[in-house]
């Protein structure tokens, strides 16, 4: 039977152990793809992935493979994105799978997101096969790094494979492995239809394109489908899979990963983990695991110039279209004026959209610092949800706050220890735990505030690590925290763009910190400026701006007029990611140094 011949994996590894590379070998030998057909890195589609080096968007690619019991074989490889913010969609599409092929680098060992990659992968009963990866180096271990998989995984190291996925060597046994170990998919074809979104993309021309894996029944065009979380309903026009290119079939049957297409219009409609049934015969039960994504940090995004907002609005619509965890509503700042503000699942979803903003539509933007959602407790016994500091409550009328707090996971090398120790404690971190992962390497766990991570965490991580450490999180909910709103004042008049939360413990030291920033940041104007940082009416810290010395049009006076316009031109010119705020010319920059730690 076909079914018996389908098996549905994807790669997991942590960044750089060879996933795309694995990827693109697994290709050659598998379809039809000649190498010039082939682009480099196939799975990655989007520029902007490419140049980042990371999969923002997942695939699904049906493969035929001729086994050696002289069997063809239908591969369907679903790829994952490699990056924290997007874990739920990771656990979707690896849902849509019964194996995974666990790639760790023979050299780096086991990293932070390969055990993230592992919880998750086992939390969907999924078959792991691990595989070594660039063996070919000099610095390889391959040894020690099976020892490590069976010691800190628990998976058998006899069942490490050993692979050079950039000079090809063991590719044939990976494929083997995949036919003797990954099990095909079991469903009744004829129950109720049941199909699991991990993925949809807006395309201009058909409309949203669903990926989805068909767990029981059967789908096929002219049918009625209800999608049972956001329940509207579609009619199926095409379904097919890529192979990788998109090829129309006549059905989708139980085990089969693809497409499918039905005059949708919004990516919104289509939730990623939702449950694709029969408008006319709907199942009872949704599959488990649903869950509404919801965007975890926020900021403000205003145009430069006032006339691009219409532009702006247009942007993050079409956007919209395609990223369903993409929020924004129209917000106003007295000092900006109109904008939107925006929420992301992470910072780096956040600049993301940010440079798609600029690059794609050309519009300069003034981004405010990231904020994460504060519950705010109020004395009168209400609660608000609060994500941009300027619309905290006065501090009189606060009972108290919470915050988000994320568990934190840090792998180095022992050397490290001592560092990574002081940067969670700096970051207000809660130790949790510490494990020997070999003589040389740990594994460091603290819970600490998502909004410590959202400043500088990773940077900071990194550099004080020489780049050893790796690094993932996930959220565990809220706790509280003494935390108050501090305000800055530039010419004695408060801008509500530049307002932070901050722990009333670090208050007066990151007032300081920003007002001496703020000072190198502005440039200076036609007149004196104070910089104040204040806690209610309280100034706890304060710089001055000096006034300019000399006009830049002084020494223009009397000189020919296309000089005097050719400065003022590149006055402007300068000026283009300034934005004057009450009297004040403020750059973009001093947007985000009120992040600043030191
Ligand atoms: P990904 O981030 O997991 O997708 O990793 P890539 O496939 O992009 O690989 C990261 C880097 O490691 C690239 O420079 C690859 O050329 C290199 N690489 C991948 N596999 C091997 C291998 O088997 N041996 C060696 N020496 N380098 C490899
Ligand atoms: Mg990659």
């Amino acid at each position: 039977k076909r079914r018996e011949k389908i098996r549905n994996f994807s790669i997991i590894a942590h960044i750089d152990h060879g996933k795309s590379t694995l990827a693109d070998r697994i290709l050659e030998k598998t379809s039809a793809l000649t190498q010039r057909e082939m682009k480099d890195q196939m799975l990655d589609a989007m520029d902007l992935e490419r140049e980042r080096g990371i999969t923002i968007k997942l695939n699904a690619v049906q493969l035929s493979y001729k086994a050696n019991d002289g069997e063809e074989y239908i591969f369907h490889l679903i790829d994952t994105p490699g990056h924290v913010d997007f874990t739920y969609e990771v656990s979707r599409s690896l849902a849509a799978c019964e194996g995974a092929l666990l790639i760790v680098d023979a050299a780096q060992g086991i990293e932070a997101q390969t055990l993230a990659n592992v919880y998750l992968a086992l939390d969907n009963d999924l078959e792991i096969i691990p595989v070594i990866n660039k063996i070919d180096l000099p610095s390889a271990e391959p040894e020690r790094v099976k020892q490590e998989v069976e010691d800190v995984i628990g998976l058998d190291k006899e069942d490490c494979l050993l692979a050079s996925a950039k000079s090809g060597i063991g590719i044939d046994e990976i494929l083997e492995a995949v036919v003797d170990k990954i099990p095909a998919p079991s469903g009744d074809p004829s129950a109720p239809l049941k199909a699991m979104i991990f993925d949809s993309l807006y395309d201009p021309y058909r409309g949203v394109i669903v990926y989805m894996r068909v767990v029981e029944g059967t789908v096929k065009p002219g049918d009625k489908v209800r999608m049972m979380a956001t329940k509207k309903e579609f009619e199926v026009q095409e379904v097919g899979v890529f192979t990788p290119k998109p090829t129309a079939m006549e059905e989708l049957t139980v085990g089969d990963v693809g497409f499918m297409i039905a005059s949708i219009k919004n990516v919104s409609d289509t939730r990623v983990g939702d449950t694709v049934t029969s408008a006319d015969r709907p199942t009872a039960e949704p599959l488990p695991g649903y869950r509404k994504l919801n965007p975890m940090v926020f900021c403000g995004l205003y145009p430069v110039d006032t006339n691009d907002y219409n532009d702006l609005r247009d942007a993050l619509e079409k956007l919209e279209l395609n990223d369903a965890a993409l929020q924004f509503e129209p917000e106003t700042s007295q000092a900006l004026g109109f904008g939107f503000r925006c929420g992301f699942l992470g910072l780096l979803h956040m600049e993301i959209i940010q440079e798609r903003i600029e690059r794609e539509f050309n519009i300069d933007l003034i981004t405010t610092a990231p904020s994460v959602i504060y519950h705010v407790y109020l004395t009168d016994g209400s609660q608000l949800t609060i994500d941009n500091p300027a619309n905290m409550p006065e501090q009189q009328k606060i009972d108290h706050v919470e915050e988000p707090y994320v568990k934190a996971q840090v792998m180095v090398p022992n050397d490290y220890v001592g560092a990574v120790m002081e940067l969670c404690q700096k970051k207000r971190g809660d130790y949790v735990d510490m494990k020997y992962m070999d003589e040389n390497r740990v594994n460091i766990v603290y819970e600490i505030p998502l909004s410590e991570i959202v400043f500088d965490f990773f940077d900071v991580l990194k550099s004080s690590t020489k780049g050893y450490a790796s690094f993932d999180y996930e959220m565990i909910g809220y706790k509280e925290s003494r935390l108050v709103k501090m305000d800055i004042l530039l010419n004695a008049e408060k801008i509500d763009a530049l307002s932070i939360i901050v722990h009333r413990d670090s208050a007066y030291q990151r007032g300081k910190v920003i007002v001496e920033k703020l000072k190198e940041l502005i440039p200076r104007q036609q007149f004196e400026v104070p910089v104040q940082a204040t806690l209610g009416q309280k100034i706890i810290a304060r710089s001055t701006i000096k006034a300019m010395r000399k006009n830049v049009l002084a020494k223009c006076y009397g000189g020919d007029i296309s000089r005097k316009r050719k400065l003022l031109e590149k006055q402007k010119e300068g000026k283009k990611r300034m934005k004057s705020v009450g009297s004040v010319e403020v750059p973009q920059e001093a947007f985000m140094s009120v992040l600043s730690m030191d």
